[in-house]
Order: C-alpha cells, then structure tokens, then sequence
C-alpha cells in the first residue's frame, strides 16, 4: 500500500489529494448528499468523479474524504460506484482505502502499527475512521 502510494506521489509531484485527483482526471463535485455520506467516487460516461458533501465545510475534513475516495479510484477503479454508507458489505474496500489515506495525508511516511490496526479497528465505523484520519492530517496541504 505504502508503495502504492509513494508512487502516485512520486508521479504527480504532491501528496495534495486535490492535485492528485486532478493529475489522474477526476473531477471533483460538491454536491448536496444525504447528511451520512461524505463522499462518493463514481464512473460514469467513462468519467470519474469525486462527489463530497458540500455540506462538509473545513478543508481537512475536505482532504480526508478525497484522500479516502481517492484510494477507491486508484484501488477499486474499476468498480462503477463506492458509497461510504455501505460499510457493512464493503468493510475490507473500505478498510483500504482509509489505509491509502492515511499514508497519503502522511505524506507517504510508514504508519505504526498501533494506527493501521486502528484503522482495521474502524473500518466498518465511518465516523470513527473519519476522525481517526483528520487526527493524522496535521501536515497535510
Ligand atoms: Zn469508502
């Protein structure tokens, strides 16, 4: 995962999730979402977006959730929708995609294994995860 990572990192020049999403041509919505999810990464056309909640206002909270989609889109690109709702049946998509996060908003630095054990903890827990991973984000754009 951490190669994965360093390597998109490496690729686009920024650990900047924005800037990354852009480089990869995915195209970031804000848009009026039911209050229990945060974000979306869908295809559609053959286009891929990034649907955040335009009701999520501070831009940590912003990165995380677009740090995490965006680990569906590299990790699960091929699957046409990922709702952070759907926890239960997505638990180990989900549980990737926040580890893709957290070392991105990490900065590609190795996790320790007390937080990557946490965030398996949470990964059926968005709101946990959530916070888990604005906790990580000090350094992050
Ligand atoms: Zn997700």
């Amino acid at each position: 995962m951490i190669a994965t990572v360093n390597a998109l990192m490496d690729e686009c020049g920024t650990k900047c999730p924005y800037k990354i999403s852009k480089k990869l041509g995915i195209r970031i919505k804000n848009l009026d979402l039911p209050e229990s999810i945060r974000g979306l990464y869908v295809v559609s056309n053959a286009k891929k977006y990034i649907l955040l909640n335009k009701r999520i206002d501070s831009h940590i909270d912003k990165c995380v959730v677009l740090a995490h989609e965006l680990g569906h889109a590299v990790l699960h690109g091929n699957c046409v929708i990922q709702a952070n709702g759907n926890w239960q049946q997505e638990g180990n998509k989900e549980y990737q995609a926040s580890l893709f996060a957290a070392h991105l908003l990490a900065g590609g630095k190795e996790l320790p294994c007390s937080i990557k054990r946490e965030i398996k903890r949470c990964s059926r827990n968005p709101n946990r995860t959530h916070n888990l991973l604005v906790r990580l984000s000090f350094s992050c754009c």
